[in-house]
């Protein structure tokens, strides 16, 4: 019998227990439960983990990442590849080494890669990007999936991407709170909160499985805001999640509010309880285990992956550029991120890696259904 029950029984009735009988969340709900400690924290965790299994299994699948350059047109205040920070080389891969990466996930069965990269908006960008979509499609035998993040761009490229054959797109809408948004940003045209809304609604209309998610632990952010950020991914009927702990670093802007920061196992602590939540909240989507809690724990994808995560994105980018993808402190460039390492931390958890299959969720099945997507494929 699992703890949850256990500590269900009548003899130890409490409102977060009762909470835990509940499938969907009041923002009151969701910032008592956001805060609980100790056996409630437990229960909270056992509780996303059962839902987990019911409706994912104790399994995960990859998406190899591809960070194929860290030259970005923006200036958000707490990242590292920041256009304004020059202290760091900037790179970018050539096509060449790009599919070679995305050959190595292919051959390797990881069966989806993610390209994420700094963000830029021209002709040459969009076509550069739909003419790897189209080669990656064509050395899979149009196989491997493909997962975007590369920013906010207009609905046409979106579009000419998705019809090139890019399916999934990762889009963090970073915090749902404007006003916290405007404090982590620069106050001009390139750094809009309707902007990056209206990005993420154009993706989900244009067909695409849309994935959201926001930092936590900012500078100035509530456990209210945290607490709206899940009703939100929820109302936007979300498909995809990619959470993780804000992370200082030190050649930008935020540092100067670090000792105001959560410590950072506190921060961890409450992006695993962000996940819990969002799992039994929303019980088929897919999510993400962040690098950012391995950065903080060695362990943190396995606990992340634990209580609700389901998706674990290895790191494919050749060694010799890791480093200079710093976007926090710390971020491990040269661990091993190898499957043979993965599946046995995995294994320590009863959780195995599911190879060559898409892992597409119920979730966007339902929403496709619902929408009359034309998909075209
Ligand atoms: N440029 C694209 C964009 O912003 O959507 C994609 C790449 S960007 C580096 C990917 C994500 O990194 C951002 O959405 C942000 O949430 C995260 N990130 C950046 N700086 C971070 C930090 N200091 N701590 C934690 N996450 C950070
Ligand atoms: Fe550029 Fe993305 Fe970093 Fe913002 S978060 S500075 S858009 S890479």
């Amino acid at each position: 019998m699992s703890a949850f029950y256990y500590l269900c029984s009548p003899m130890s009735g409490t409102t977060i227990i009762e909470l835990l009988i509940k499938d969907d969340f009041s923002k009151d709900d969701l910032v008592k439960l956001l805060r609980a400690e100790g056996e409630e924290k437990i229960m909270l965790f056992q509780k996303s983990a059962d839902v987990k299994e019911q409706y994912i299994g104790k399994k995960v699948w990859l998406r190899g990442l591809i960070e194929f350059s860290n030259i970005c047109g923006k200036d958000c205040m707490y990242c590292g590849i920041r256009k304004s920070n020059t202290k760091l080389e900037r790179y970018n891969l050539t096509d060449d080494e790009i599919l070679t990466a995305a050959r190595f996930a292919y051959e390797n069965r990881y069966a989806s890669i993610a390209l994420q990269s700094g963000e830029l908006e021209s002709a040459s960008f969009t076509n550069r990007i739909e003419n790897l979509l189209y080669k990656i499609k064509e050395i899979s035998n149009g196989e491997l999936g493909i997962t975007l993040s590369v920013g906010e761009q207009e609905p046409e490229v979106y579009k000419k991407w998705f019809d090139a054959g890019a399916h999934r797109y990762l889009l963090r809408i970073e915090t749902t709170n404007p006003d916290l948004y405007r404090k982590i940003h620069p106050d001009n045209k390139k750094h809009n909160f309707q902007r990056r809304y209206d990005c993420l609604k154009n993706l989900q209309d244009i067909g695409y499985q849309a994935g959201t998610g926001v930092m936590i632990g900012l500078p100035f952010q509530t456990t209210e805001d945290l607490a709206n950020d899940l009703l939100f991914m929820r109302d936007f009927d979300i498909d995809m999640v990619g959470m993780g702990p804000y992370i200082e670093h030190v050649d930008t802007p935020l540092i100067k509010y670090a000792d105001k920061l959560l410590p950072l196992k506190e921060r961890f602590e409450l992006t695993l309880k962000m996940i819990a939540l969002l799992r039994i909240m929303m019980k088929d989507i897919n999510m993400v285990a962040s690098t950012a809690q391995q950065t903080i724990d060695p362990e943190g994808r396995e606990k992340s992956v634990e209580i609700g995560a389901n998706i674990i994105m290895p790191n494919i980018t050749p060694g010799k550029y890791r480093d200079d993808y710093s976007l926090y402190a710390n971020k491990p460039g040269s661990d091993d991120d190898s499957v043979s390492n993965l599946e046995a931390r995995l294994a320590l958890i009863d959780t195995e890696i599911v190879y060559g299959k898409w892992g597409d969720t119920k979730h966007y099945e339902k929403r496709r259904k619902a929408e009359a997507i034309v998909y075209r494929r």
